[in-house]
């Protein structure tokens, strides 16, 4: 890679909301403040529930009145096609919107997120006029219909560990169903999203069909979820925020939710493993890619006995090896951690499971940096008992919980979790294992030797139980936003 690091005071910051096709400006009322170097980069308005009732307005009005559900639905794939294009035209730009603010280093942006958004248009927009409803069996005196018709307006909260791709998984599908949308993205990443909004009305998207309003999630947030206009909701986030989302969308509805929360996603290494080293790639890149903050981050290391004493060299000598560097530096490929608080909540987590038992095998700790953000070393801790705070919570950071196992029951066991069941890994080399493994464990998602999602737009991604409620990305993700519609005609 070249020519791609960049000066975070030269990128020009769509700082308001996007509302009716216009960026608008407002009040100062939030910081944004720049992981990459601590400095505030620009000061955000907030949108209250007027705000929030504007833009659903508009979003209703536009849907209505544009023709963009009435359309034929291959009109709106050209729409949706030219707008991945203008993506892909615009790619550094975004780029930049996205590392200057968030966690994601400019290679990764330019390299992953940026494609990875283009790409995902242009698998919903395929599905436009792929889905339809069914003629059921009637009397032939009758006709039965099952058609499906967009909510008309859906409600987005995103979060900001992958802005735009997270965003885009929520209301693209929204979009190539028909609906107009209403975006949150977290207060701490609000710009690249602005962009890709204009470039949706640049593509041929009526103005107002979405919009895109700034702020917290009690003020904002909540407007959204609770919104009349809104017809069905999507969120990604902590598990306590998806409950709360919940709350608001049975109290104001009820309106359906897609819900992607948290996880504590265990993976299983058995001592038939084929290479070590190449499974140390794997376990090494699922707890610290963006520096752990990804939901489906693997946390939980269940090894074999057999295997168990050469993967952890390896992998401890693989957490010597991270640089803290500037995402704005070409050579970055480590995150900073979000926010100090953040860093805070983590370093707090490691203490009270050294404190309950858990012994540290490298440490987690501040590394020393002089770009002005805060980056944490990737940590790894061996673990007694499965109370172990550091093997119950979400630590959303770069800590690798471990225990050891001898029998395959025993590792099916502990990977049992309470309360998350997002995702899991298996890496073996034994088919029957791999099978028992992908029946056994309950997770919205199993990885066999391999962790992480791949290009493959098409398996969608949610988890059970305290995970949550719906998939993104699939077919289904596209279903959810449309509702299905019964008829029943006779003839006279
Ligand atoms: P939250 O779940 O609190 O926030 C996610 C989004 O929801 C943000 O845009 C937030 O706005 C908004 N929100 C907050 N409260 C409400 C509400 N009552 N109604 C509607 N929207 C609301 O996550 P955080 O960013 O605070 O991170 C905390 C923890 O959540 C992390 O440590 C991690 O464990 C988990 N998390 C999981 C993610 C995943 O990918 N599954 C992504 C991000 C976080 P605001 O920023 O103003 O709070």
């Amino acid at each position: 890679m070249s020519n791609l690091g960049f000066r975070p005071e030269d990128v020009a910051l769509p700082v308001g909301h996007f509302l009716a096709g216009k960026l608008v400006p407002g009040g100062a009322d939030i910081a944004v403040t720049s992981p990459g170097n601590g400095r505030v980069l620009a000061y955000l308005p907030e949108a209250g529930a007027d705000l929030v009732d504007e833009a659903a307005q508009t979003a209703a009005r536009v849907q209505r009145e544009s023709g963009w559900a009435s359309c034929a639905p291959r009109e709106r794939a050209k729409v949706l096609r030219r707008w991945a294009d203008l993506v892909e035209r615009n790619a550094m730009e975004l780029a930049r919107l996205e590392t200057v603010c968030s966690t994601r280093p400019i290679a990764q942006t330019v390299g992953w997120d940026i494609p990875f958004l283009a790409e995902g248009i242009r698998f919903f927009a395929e599905y436009c006029d792929k889905v339809g409803g069914d003629v059921a069996a009637t009397a032939t005196n009758l006709l039965g219909m099952t058609v499906y018709e967009p909510y008309g307006v859906t409600g987005a909260i995103a979060p900001w560990n992958f802005p735009l791709v997270m965003a885009s998984w929520k209301v693209v599908p929204a979009l190539a169903a028909g609906n107009g949308t209403v975006l949150k993205p977290s207060e701490m990443t609000p710009f690249s999203v602005v962009r890709l909004a204009e470039l949706a009305v640049e593509a041929g998207m009526p103005a107002g069909l979405f919009n895109v309003v700034q702020g917290t999630g009690l003020a904002t947030g909540e407007a959204i979820c609770r919104h009349p206009a809104i017809g069905k909701l999507s969120f990604t986030g902590s598990t306590r925020t998806g409950i709360a989302v919940m709350k608001a969308a049975a109290e104001s509805g009820p309106k359906p939710v897609t819900l992607e929360l948290g996880g504590k996603s265990p993976q299983l290494v058995f001592d038939d493993i084929t290479s070590v080293d190449d499974v140390a790639d794997r376990i090494f890149r699922a707890f610290t890619g963006n520096a752990g903050q990804v939901c489906v981050t693997g946390s939980r290391l269940i090894v074999q006995r057999g295997v168990a004493e050469a993967l952890i060299a390896a992998l401890v000598a693989r957490c010597g090896q991270v640089k803290a560097l500037a995402p704005w530096d070409e050579n970055a490929t480590y995150s900073p951690i979000i926010s100090e608080p953040q860093a805070d909540r983590i370093l707090a987590l490691v203490q009270g499971s050294a404190h309950a038992g858990a012994q540290e095998l490298v440490a987690c700790k501040r590394m020393d940096t002089n770009t002005g953000g805060v980056f944490l070393s990737p940590g790894m801790m061996m673990v007694q008992n499965a109370e172990c705070p550091i093997w119950q919570e979400e630590v959303f950071g770069p800590v690798l919980a471990i225990q050891v196992f001898d029998e395959d029951d025993q590792a099916f066991a502990l990977a049992e979790h309470p309360v998350y069941g997002l995702a899991a890994g298996v890496h073996t080399a034994s088919l029957p294992r791999a099978m028992r493994a992908i029946r056994t464990l309950k997770a919205g998602t199993v990885w066999v030797n391999r962790y992480g999602r791949s290009s493959d737009f098409v398996i969608p991604t949610g988890g059970f139980g305290g995970s949550g409620i719906g998939k993104d990305l699939g077919r289904q993700a596209f279903e959810a936003n449309l509702r299905l519609k019964s008829v029943l005609m006779a003839a006279e």
